[in-house]
């Protein structure tokens, strides 16, 4: 397939990467028996749509001031057992590592104290490091300097406050954007990597064309929507039309006329003939309607919704209810949109149902 995308490899490319060339070289023919199929997503920065991440995930560098100290690293283990032992826990600050070490600068360069020496006979400098102590907030100049003079018997480390990174970068964005501050850890939560096929980006790129064709002649007629003038409801895996629905805009509309409700309310119709039709089925017992996807108690687990605007608050309270899997929408709704512009509903901490939200750019 010919794709307009880029791609990232992805792990269990990397995976069968790795178990083809073992296989090569020592069992041949199990390379042809297992060989795992080559499973690559599109990169997400190649794609007409964009994520609409939590606030925690977007925000740039924030710094808190911390004490530290300068020492010799052949100190750092007793330099350990001060904090550990004198200093309220810093569990705000795991994600920075403890050491950092300290650089000479050399012949116009930057080199590590350590190398310094690296080619003479000379004695060699002792590595120095930078070590974290504890919040400002926790301890104070005062309470610090006396723990350090009982603990130490002498001030033998002179403690300074350093604006470091606030929170554990939660992407590889912020990651990389500050760590030049201070070392720190990253591991990427594999739920917030965005795994978009190119098959799957085609399909939705091409509801959203079509959403955007039918969107433009609505709007000449309702230009006070207040959420999505047109929605429909898909089922990804067999890229098939379920449901769809256009707002009524008039002033004696029934306040449950917006589109969303009136998709998922079709969607429920249905289902409730299916169930009629098959004399009833016990609730949560998974079952399959005649369009052919998997309901689990929920009306909407495992599809997609294409909303011509950003839903207001009803319409996403109605989606997470319903338990939807993904939702797109063309454009925001700065007046009361509840995916992105006046509230982020899905990236709420608090839900047991999380859905990903994606805006046409
Ligand atoms: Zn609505």
């Amino acid at each position: 397939m010919e794709s307009k995308f880029t791609f990232v490899k992805s792990s269990e490319q990397h995976l069968s990467d790795l178990n083809s060339n073992e296989n090569t070289s020592h069992s041949p023919k199990k390379t042809q028996k297992f060989k795992k199929p080559h499973l690559s997503f599109v990169d997400p920065a190649s794609l007409p749509f964009k994520p609409i991440l939590s606030d925690e995930e977007t925000r740039g560098l924030e710094l808190v001031d911390v004490w530290v100290a300068d020492i010799d690293a052949r100190a750092s283990s007793q330099f350990l057992s001060f904090c550990k032992s004198q200093i309220s826990s810093s569990e705000n600050l795991l994600h920075l590592k403890r050491f950092r070490q300290i650089s000479n600068e050399v012949s116009g360069r930057l080199e590590s104290a350590a190398n310094i020496d690296k080619n003479t006979n000379e004695e060699k400098q002792p590595i120095r490091l930078t070590g974290i102590i504890g919040l400002k907030s926790v301890i104070s100049a005062e309470e610090l300097k006396e723990k350090i003079t009982s603990f130490y018997s002498e001030d033998l480390i002179a403690p300074y406050l350093l604006p470091l990174p606030k929170y554990s970068p939660l992407n590889r964005t912020q990651f990389d954007s500050w760590r030049h501050v201070w070392p720190m850890g990253f591991k990427e939560d594999a739920d917030r990597i965005l795994k978009i096929s190119a098959e799957d980006a085609l399909i939705i790129s091409a509801h959203l064309e079509r959403l955007r064709s039918k969107d433009t002649a609505l709007m000449l007629d309702h230009m006070d929507i207040q959420c999505a003038s047109t929605a429909f409801i898909v089922n990804p895996q067999k890229n098939l039309l379920i449901d769809e629905a256009d707002y009524v805009c008039h002033l004696t509309r029934h306040p449950l006329d917006h589109s969303v409700i009136k998709c998922i309310a079709k969607v429920a119709e249905k289902e409730r003939q299916r169930k009629n039709s098959e004399g009833g089925s016990q609730a949560g017992e998974k079952r399959k309607n005649e369009e052919g996807f998997h309901l689990e108690s929920y009306l909407c687990s495992g599809l997609d919704v294409y909303l011509a605007t950003e839903p207001c608050a009803m319409c996403a309270m109605a989606l997470l209810h319903s338990r939807i899997g993904r939702v797109f929408y063309l454009r925001h709704n700065t007046l009361c949109g509840a995916l992105g512009s006046r509230y982020k509903l899905h990236t709420h901490s608090s839900l047991n149902h999380k859905f990903k939200v994606f805006c046409s750019v």
